[in-house]
């Protein structure tokens, strides 16, 4: 097929050896790309009970056949390895330029294994690959580890790094690329430091192959014109997702007070419009046809983003209305390589815990300048941050407090209040890396298009499973997120453009279902069932208080309900395990 380049890289940091070996096609025929490819080779490749913190797990960076065209919004790449936070599979999408390098460099995955006896970077030029001390950049921030390597070889050169965080294996800690990208969820990061793998340093000169070029690129521009460059899409270039706080807020799921209730009475105080007042620059991601980059300054703080996530992970979540202390503790979250939402909820029970009397952590509610020096004290492992990397769920079991513990299966919650939109908790609860929002985005049918009755188990198992296969086709084209508006057809005729193999629609969406299928089978292998498809007590037994969806719990009765409805929809068991007749067919 064209779009690949048919070709991995495999990286032994132990031995420090590199070697470009066939890329599995038959697999690739199966999972099209990055997230589905990669999670097909940890599956076959990873023995099941690994430690992820030890050699024997494996870091894959995975492009797809769009990666490096010019398919708008195609430049994300796929980072996926076994989660220190969950002990399941884990995959994430990073923006940025770093794909595109991988791809132009002639490899359509690197695979990196074992690990370094001391702190290095591997640095890929083409077919030219070497292994670089470390030892003056451990310890620095993502920030400045990027400046000094963008600095050393160029802007020619793509840079994926950690930060501390990652260095002192903290289960919330991300890879970052163009400064303020990340692959952010699951303790990717961790997996890095535990690799004694500051960073990953590429550039690449060569292309790649698509057939009929005129007529593709002619049609892919057609495409971008009419789909990508609408409304529902381009609001992304203005507002970022910023726009997203306000949706949340008017359809009550803006969590507040460590999802103790939801919606601000004065959330217009760190809206969208607060933010883009300072607005200094824009950006976006290689092939991007959106750029939803936006760099704000306000007072000292100066980062990319803030994403609705952070805005509501570090806002109303914490009891916070400064904008200013928004922004700073994404700046110090972004350079330590912390993820936003699990340290946001990290804190915001902290911050309960505390007013509760249960435990003192030192922090209540609003307190951001001691927020903020906790977050680097958890990147850096130092004094009460040394607990508090340890997540919420462990946290919880050492002292209580598991009732509002907001996540699942180690993974921290999203900012979007599964009491008002109750598709949510079923997402959360079935997703493949624990609590995430990208698998299958409830609120958009429940809430926003309000086309389903969000207070209800009816057809939930249904709707969930629809939008996780779509997404699950989306990661694995490499698409973003943010073209909101694509179709399976279109998803399918671009796969037909860029392969030159005619795609159909069914075809497109067995994928989507397979993705889903291998990843809860990696998860099946290690133990996992339906008792750990959970949702936080606070869920089932809090009814909210204030905003649209004020009076609303979920029964017990109502959650489960919603999980057996999926778990029929993909022919798994009551226990959520899928039969050995489906396992034979990934
Ligand atoms: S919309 Fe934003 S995140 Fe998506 S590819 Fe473009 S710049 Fe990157």
């Amino acid at each position: 097929m064209y779009g690949y380049q048919n070709k991995v890289l495999r990286v032994d940091l132990s031995k420090k050896t590199a070697a470009a070996e066939p890329l599995r096609m038959d697999w690739a025929e199966k999972y099209i790309g990055s997230k589905g490819l990669a999670i097909k080779y940890l599956y076959e490749e990873l023995k099941p009970g690994i430690d992820p913190l030890s050699p024997e797990n494996k870091l894959i960076l995975m492009t797809g056949p769009m990666t490096g065209t010019t398919v708008p919004c195609s430049g994300k790449l796929g980072v996926a390895g076994k989660s220190p936070a969950t002990g399941t599979i884990c995959d994430c999408s990073i923006g940025g330029h770093a794909a595109l390098r991988i791809k132009y460099a002639g490899y359509d995955a690197v695979i990196i294994e074992g690990a370094l006896d001391k702190p290095g970077y591997l640095l890929i030029e083409d077919d030219k690959i070497s292994f670089e001390d470390a030892s003056e950049l451990w310890g620095k921030g993502c920030h400045e580890t990027e400046a000094i390597l963008a600095d050393k070889y160029g802007h020619e050169y793509s840079v994926l790094t950690i930060g501390p965080a990652g260095e002192n294996l903290c289960g919330m800690a991300c890879i970052t690329s163009d400064y303020y990208r990340q692959a952010g969820r699951g303790g990717m990061g961790a997996v890095m430091g535990s690799k004694n793998l500051k960073a990953v340093v590429v550039k690449g000169t060569g292309g790649v192959k698509i057939p009929n070029v005129e007529e593709a690129v002619k049609r892919i521009l057609e495409i971008q014109n009419e789909d990508v460059l609408q409304e529902d899409n381009t609001f992304v270039f203005d507002w970022g997702t910023t726009a997203f706080l306000e949706a949340c807020q008017d359809g009550g799921i803006l969590p507040y007070k460590n999802f103790s209730d939801t919606t601000d009475p004065n959330w217009t105080e760190y809206n969208g419009e607060v933010f883009m007042e300072k607005l200094e620059g824009k950006r976006g991601c290689g092939s991007c046809g959106l750029g939803c980059g936006n760099f704000l300054k306000i007072g000292d703080a100066i980062c990319e983003g803030p994403e609705y996530e952070t805005i509501a992970a570090y806002g109303p979540n914490a009891g916070n209305r400064d904008p200013e202390a928004i922004l700073k503790a994404n700046q110090v979250a972004d350079d330590m390589g912390l993820d936003t939402i699990s340290s946001g909820d990290v804190l915001a029970w902290a911050m309960e815990m505390t007013e509760k009397g249960i435990h003192d952590f030192g922090i209540r509610f609003g307190e951001m300048d001691t927020y903020i020096k906790y977050l680097e004290m958890i990147a850096k492992g130092e004094g009460i941050g040394k607990e508090l990397a340890m997540g919420v769920k462990k946290l919880a079991g050492k002292y209580g407090g598991k009732d509002f513990a907001m996540e699942v299966k180690g993974l921290e919650y999203p900012q979007y209040e599964p009491r008002g939109s109750w598709g949510m908790s079923l997402a959360y609860a079935v997703s493949d890396r624990g609590a995430c929002h990208m698998r299958a985005y409830a609120p958009n049918e429940e809430v926003f298009a309000a086309s389903i009755p969000p207070y209800t188990p009816e057809g939930k198992g249904e709707m969930v499973y629809k939008l996780a296969q779509h997404n699950a086709v989306k990661f694995c084209l490499c698409i973003c997120d943010f073209w909101g508006t694509i179709s399976m057809e279109t998803m399918a005729e671009l796969m037909s453009l860029v392969t030159g193999k005619e795609w159909t629609v069914e075809e497109i969406a067995d994928v989507g279902t397979r993705v889903i299928n291998i990843a809860r089978a990696f998860n099946q292998r290690e133990g996992f069932t339906a008792k750990d498809d959970t949702a936080p007590k606070r869920i089932f037994k809090e009814a909210l208080k204030n905003g649209p969806a004020a009076g609303q719990k979920i029964p017990e009765e109502a959650f489960e309900d919603m999980k057996q409805q999926y778990y029929k929809v993909l022919g798994w068991d009551e226990n959520g395990l899928l039969p050995d007749s489906l396992i034979a067919t990934l």
